[in-house]
């Protein structure tokens, strides 16, 4: 019987982290995924950003986040040869005169003095308003490129199960798992919202619907990224700009509404100046999110070597590189051959 040393379920940007910390380490894995059209991390615009909130705080662990997910994203565009991270400033319209004399009192304080740029006016094409500041530190993963070329990559280097895990038909013992004819030593579990039905965990997961749009050109032309309220607007590309996003707490519905659309396309009209806008393509994906916003990055209570990286929440792209690395640090090393004994 074929052993490795670590099977990965779910390759969202989860999976796929977890799976590059071991390629990183030589150490021999597969990843298990069906290819789910629209998981979180086919949909997500990937953009970070320091200040979130409407309270427009930066989390401590931000610059060592960012520091630890640029590393590994350029080591990633080595791998994949393709170019997958965008650093560019957000520019931030402000909403009203209240979000205008916050930011100008943050911009005083010493933590958002490198961070902020001093009121400018907006770009050309984009609503002049009452202005805005640029917020650097920022930018975007290409997300759908990042998972399907990651995808590709594990497919050539034959690492891929191109499989949904039919849970009932992983065996474990003491010692190692098996799942159709393959021995590991070590499971770790990425599969976002649908670790619902993962019989071996039961974290507290909230799903947290979210559409998006991309619309035609005449949409963000500048290099940067627009933000109004919660909602961002991507530089264009290939024509389009993506628009982003809805947040329905509670909800895993993954239908289409219109009005979810019509919401995102409100905020795009408010973001330009004057122009219209007219929805290309619209999606909607299911982010696992749990109460308190905590990163499930743990092994189980009871089950030797098997782990869970998930609810990666809002911030995936942000947060997902630390906790991917960390985890890989708890997961035992089989000697080469895969073999645990
Ligand atoms: C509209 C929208 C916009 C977003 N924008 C941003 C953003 O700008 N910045 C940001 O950082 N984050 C953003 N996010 C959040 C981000 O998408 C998530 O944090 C991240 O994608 C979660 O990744 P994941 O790998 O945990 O889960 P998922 O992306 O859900 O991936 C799970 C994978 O597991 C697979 N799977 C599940 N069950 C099984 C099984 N039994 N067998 C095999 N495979 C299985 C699925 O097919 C899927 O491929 C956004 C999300 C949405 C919905």
């Amino acid at each position: 019987m074929q052993q490795f040393d670590t099977l990965i379920v779910g390759q969202g940007i989860a999976g796929s982290l977890v799976a590059y910390q071991l390629h990183k380490q030589h150490r021999t894995f597969r990843v298990l995924d069906q290819g789910h059209g629209s998981s979180a991390s086919r949909v997500a615009a990937g953009m970070f950003t320091p200040v979130s909130g409407k309270r427009k705080t930066i989390h401590k662990a931000f610059f060592d986040r960012l520091k630890m997910a640029v590393e590994t994203y350029r080591e990633i565009e080595l791998l994949l040869g393709k170019r997958i991270l965008h650093i560019e400033n957000v520019y931030q319209l402000f909403e009203d005169e209240a979000e205008k004399k916050l930011l100008a009192g943050k911009m005083l304080l010493p933590e958002y003095k490198d961070v902020f740029v001093k009121e400018v006016p907006a770009p050309d094409g984009i609503n002049k308003g009452l202005g805005g500041i640029i917020i650097k530190y920022s930018g975007w993963v290409d997300c759908p490129l990042f998972i399907a070329s990651f995808r590709q990559w594990l497919h050539n280097s034959e690492l891929l199960i191109a499989e949904l895990l039919d849970y009932s038909s992983l065996q474990t013992n003491s010692a190692f798992f098996q799942y159709n004819g393959l021995q590991f030593q070590n499971i770790v579990f990425c599969e976002g919202f649908r670790a619902v039905g993962n019989p071996f965990f039961n974290e507290p997961m909230i799903p947290c619907k979210g559409d998006i749009i991309s619309i035609a050109a005449g949409g963000n032309n500048t290099s940067g990224i627009i933000k109004k309220n919660a909602f961002y607007m991507l530089p264009a590309m290939d024509g389009m700009s993506k628009v982003g996003a809805t947040f329905k707490w509670h909800n895993s519905d993954e239908a289409l509404y219109e009005t979810d659309r019509d919401q995102l396309e409100q905020a795009a009209t408010a973001m330009l100046d004057g122009a219209g806008c007219k929805t290309i393509h619209h999606q909607s994906a299911i982010r696992a999110t749990t109460p308190g916003q905590q990163v499930i990055a743990k092994q189980h209570p009871t089950i030797k070597n098997m782990f869970m990286l998930n609810g990666l929440g809002t911030k995936g792209i942000l947060v997902g590189p630390c906790y991917a690395a960390q985890l890989v640090q708890t997961i035992p090393e089989a000697n080469p051959s895969g073999n645990p004994f």
